[in-house]
C-alpha cells in the first residue's frame, strides 16, 4: 500500500510538472503567434499606403489628362478669336476663356496637393518599409528562439509522459481513473500531505482516528473534506 501511495505521489509530481511544461509551451506558441500578428500588421500597413500612393498618383494623371485638354481648348479659344468678326462672339469667347483658365488654375492646384500629398506618403513608405524589414529580421531570430524552447519543452514533455505512463502502468487502473477525476475536480491535486492532524490538500482538521489509521500505511484513505487521497508526511524530529 505505501509502494502505491509513493506512486501516486510521484505521479501528481510527473503530472503538475507536465500541467506547468504545457502552460509554458502554450505561452510559448501565444508569443510566436504575436510575432505572426506584428509582422502581418506591419505588412498590411505597409501596403495600404503602398495602395494609397497608387491611388493617388492615378487621381493625378487623370488631372494632369484634364488640364491638358483645358490648356488645349484655351489655346483653340485664343486662335479662334483672331477670326471673329463680332463684339458679340468675341465676349462670348473670352468668358469662355476666362472659365478655362480658372479650370486650369483650381486643376494646377489640386495636381499639387496630389504631389504633396504622394511625397509625404513615400515618406512614410521609407520608413514603415526600413521597420519592416528590421522587424524580419528580428522576427526571424526571435522565432527560433522561441521555437528552440518549445522543442526543449517538448523533450521535457515526452520524457515525463513517458514516465507517467510507466507508473500509471504499475497502478491498478480503477486507482488511476479515481486519481484522474480526483485530479480533475480538485484543480490538479489528487494527493494530499497530512501532517499535525490537518489535511494539507484542504486544510481542514482531520478526524484522530483517521489521522491515526494512517500511520499503519495499510489502507488508502481520502480525507473527509476533499476527498483526496492522503499522504502522511510527519515533520522531521527537530
Ligand atoms: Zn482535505
Amino acid at each position: 500500500m505505501k509502494k502505491r501511495l509513493e506512486m501516486l505521489e510521484q505521479l501528481q509530481e510527473i503530472d503538475v510538472r507536465i500541467d506547468i511544461l504545457k502552460n509554458t509551451q502554450s505561452g510559448l506558441y501565444g508569443e510566436m503567434n504575436a510575432i505572426e500578428q506584428g509582422l502581418g500588421d506591419a505588412r498590411a500597413a505597409l501596403s495600404d499606403l503602398q495602395s494609397r500612393v497608387a491611388a493617388l498618383e492615378q487621381e493625378k494623371a487623370e488631372l494632369d489628362t484634364s488640364l491638358a485638354t483645358e490648356q488645349e481648348n484655351i489655346r483653340r479659344s485664343e486662335t479662334n478669336m483672331k477670326e471673329i468678326k463680332t463684339n458679340k462672339e468675341f465676349q462670348a469667347v473670352g468668358r469662355e476663356i476666362t472659365a478655362a483658365r480658372k479650370l486650369t488654375t483650381e486643376l494646377e492646384e489640386q495636381i499639387l496637393q496630389k504631389l504633396a500629398l504622394v511625397e509625404e506618403l513615400k515618406g512614410e513608405i521609407g520608413v514603415k518599409a526600413d521597420n519592416l524589414s528590421e522587424l524580419e529580421q528580428n522576427s526571424t531570430q526571435r522565432r527560433e528562439e522561441k521555437q528552440a524552447e518549445i522543442d526543449a519543452l517538448q523533450h521535457d514533455l515526452d520524457a515525463d509522459t513517458e514516465r507517467r505512463q510507466a507508473i500509471a502502468g504499475e497502478l491498478p487502473a480503477s486507482l488511476v481513473k479515481r486519481y484522474d477525476s480526483l485530479r480533475e475536480q480538485r484543480r490538479g491535486q489528487a494527493v494530499a500531505v497530512a501532517r499535525d492532524g490537518y489535511c494539507l490538500g484542504c486544510n481542514m482538521n482531520l478526524p484522530p482516528q483517521l489521522y491515526n489509521s494512517l500511520f499503519r500505511g495499510d489502507e488508502m484513505i481520502s480525507c473527509p473534506h476533499c476527498q483526496r487521497v492522503l499522504i502522511l508526511k510527519q515533520q522531521p524530529q527537530q
